[in-house]
C-alpha cells in the first residue's frame, strides 16, 4: 500500500510528470519483468532519456551476482548501460552525442546481503525485485535533424520484450511502444 514511497528518484519524478493521469503512477510503479518504461525530453539541443526496469530485463536476476557467470553478466551490462551509445543510435544529421549517464547497477554488486534471510530494511514489506534506473543525457548539434533513435537495448538484454517511451519534444508529448520487432523510435526535435 505504499507504492508511492518508491517515487523516490528524480528519474521517477521525471516520467511521472510526462505520463498523462490515466496511466501515472500505476504503470511506473509496476515492477513488470520483460516491460520497461522509458522517458526522452528534448530541449532545443539537449536531449535526456530516462531508463527504468525490472532489473531481471537487463541480468536475469535481481540480487547481489553470487557466481562467476553471474558477474560476468552484470559486469557486461553495466559497460553496456555506462556506454550508452549503443543503447541510443539517433539518425546522425542531428550529431547527437552523448554527455553523460547514470544508472544504478553499481550500488547492486557492492550490496551483498550478509544476512541471507533476513528481508531489507529499506520497506516494510520488501521483497527481493530490484529495479535497473539508468538515465541519459546528449547534446545534438542539429536539433532541427532529429528524426528518430533506434534503441538498442533488444539486441543486449533478451529478456526486456517491450518499452514504454514517453517524448516530450516542443511541447508536445507522445507515447510510444517498442519491442524487438520495433526497435526505431520517430522523434521531431525543436
Ligand atoms: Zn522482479
Amino acid at each position: 500500500m505504499k507504492s508511492f514511497n518508491l517515487i523516490g528518484t528524480c528519474i521517477l519524478s521525471t516520467a511521472s510528470i510526462l505520463l498523462p493521469a490515466s496511466a501515472s503512477a500505476q504503470s511506473l510503479d509496476a515492477h513488470v519483468h520483460g516491460e520497461a518504461n522509458m522517458a526522452i525530453v528534448i530541449d532545443g539541443k539537449h536531449l535526456s532519456a530516462s531508463l527504468m526496469s525490472a532489473m531481471y530485463n537487463i541480468t536475469g536476476f535481481e540480487h547481489a551476482p553470487e557466481t562467476e557467470e553471474q558477474r560476468e553478466v552484470l559486469q557486461t551490462a553495466k559497460s553496456l548501460l555506462e556506454d550508452g551509445t549503443q543503447l541510443f543510435q539517433f539518425n546522425s544529421a542531428a550529431e547527437c552525442v552523448l554527455t553523460s549517464s547514470h544508472h544504478n547497477l553499481s550500488s547492486t554488486e557492492g550490496r551483498h546481503d550478509t544476512d541471507e534471510d533476513k528481508p531489507e530494511t529499506d520497506g516494510e514489506h520488501h521483497h527481493s525485485h530490484r529495479d535497473l534506473e539508468a538515465d541519459y543525457e546528449f547534446t545534438c548539434k542539429k536539433p532541427s535533424k532529429l528524426s528518430s533513435v533506434r534503441v538498442g537495448l533488444f539486441d543486449h538484454f533478451k529478456n526486456l520484450q517491450k518499452v514504454n517511451v514517453v517524448t516530450l519534444a516542443g511541447g508536445q508529448q507522445s507515447a510510444a511502444e517498442l519491442t524487438p520487432k520495433r526497435e526505431t523510435l520517430s522523434l521531431s526535435g525543436s
